[in-house]
């Protein structure tokens, strides 16, 4: 049994390291019926305007009832949807119409740490954002191809290369198309022991990264109209002093909220971010960080927002793309049975 939400705030296309193009993700999203879905590829906005475009299509379609929609089934990656919650299936055309939110989820350094800042609701031909933008494309396709010698040390061939081809042109790429290209080429049990094994800190295809602060970022999202929320705060290896730190000093430079609920977290970690929130005086967001199909993190999955939460949509940033303070986060109950797909 989980929940799926009709929004997500987080998620990735093969603009960066998810798996499905931004066409697919939006299928993908009517499918699971959402009604919201920022697309948050990692130091660019490549995927945003097709995952748009199909968007508008889709939504043209739903109202036209044509009939290449994809049905409303929930589906799901690994396994057979068993059981939905009672009239989740039967929404109108309009009730089924998708928006997506422009976005970014830029890479920092903060004390060593590399941290996460998504922008939502950014305008994605702002100057100061594609600064930031072509300054993170350098430095990442440096460190890639450095990933990418080491790797071919290491007997994967070409690693660079495959993986740029199988993403789309100009695509950001991260340790999350590595790991999956060392799965598939059979070096590691899973995407999650690739990531261990070869790409860690430690670890014989690692390469240091110099993202810039995270002031620079917060300013130039700002800079694009959007809102900076503090991604998966409770992924980070500090601690719990370190982490008050830094949401403080995210707060001191103008970030707006928490990334309170993720897919894959502990009730606990959201409890204890739910009480940061409201200690900090942040807004809260919700994201899967969709990557690719798989049991646990699908869009929309498992993301309920806590309902005393102030939502991140609350701000007028969000009215921009539609998005009203009134809007309400529903979930839908589905059971599952895992295995192949019927
Ligand atoms: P990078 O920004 O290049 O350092 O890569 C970070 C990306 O690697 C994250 O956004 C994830 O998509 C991916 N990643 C992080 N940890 C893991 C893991 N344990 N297994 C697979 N992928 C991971
Ligand atoms: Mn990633
Ligand atoms: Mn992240
Ligand atoms: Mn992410």
């Amino acid at each position: 049994m989980t929940t799926i939400s009709n929004i997500d705030l987080h998620s990735h296309t093969t603009a960066s390291d998810g798996a499905l193009s931004p066409e697919k993700i939006v299928q993908r999203a009517y499918a699971r019926g959402l009604n919201v879905l920022a697309i948050t590829d990692h130091d660019l906005v490549a995927g945003v305007a097709s995952a748009v475009s199909a968007a508008q299509e889709g939504n043209a379609k739903l109202r036209a009832h044509a009939p290449d929609m994809p049905q409303e089934d929930f589906l799901y990656g690994t396994g057979t949807v068993t059981g939905v919650e009672r009239g989740a299936l039967e929404r109108t055309p309009e009730e089924r119409q998708l928006t997506i939110i422009p976005g970014v989820e830029f890479s920092t350094l903060w004390q060593e740490e590399q941290i996460h800042v998504v922008g939502l609701f950014v305008d994605i031909t702002h100057p100061q954002l594609l600064d930031l933008v072509a300054n993170r494309k350098e430095a990442r396709q440096k460190r890639a191809i450095a990933i990418g010698d080491r790797l071919a040390r290491l007997g994967i061939e070409q690693a660079y290369e495959r993986c740029v081809a199988a993403a789309l042109p100009g695509a950001a790429i991260t340790r999350g198309n590595y790991a999956r290209l060392i799965f598939q080429d059979g070096k590691a049990k899973t995407v999650d022991d690739a990531f261990h094994r070869f790409l860690r800190r430690g670890q014989p295809a690692y390469v240091p990264s110099e993202w810039g602060p995270v002031d620079e970022v917060v300013a130039a999202i700002k800079a694009a109209g959007g809102v900076a929320v503090l991604a998966h705060p409770r992924r980070y290896n500090i601690s719990n002093q370190r982490l008050r730190k830094l949401i403080y000093e995210f707060r001191q430079y103008g970030g707006a909220a928490l990334e309170v609920a993720s897919s894959q977290q502990k009730p606990t970690d959201r409890e204890y971010l739910t009480h940061l929130c409201e200690q900090y005086d942040l807004l809260a967001s919700l994201g899967s960080d969709f990557h690719a199909e798989g049991p646990y993190r699908d869009l929309g999955q498992n993301i309920d927002l806590p309902e005393k939460l102030t939502p991140v949509w609350s701000l007028p940033e969000a009215q921009k793309f539609g998005l009203e303070p009134s809007f309400k986060q529903r979930v839908v109950h589905v059971s599952y049975k895992k295995g192949t797909a019927a």
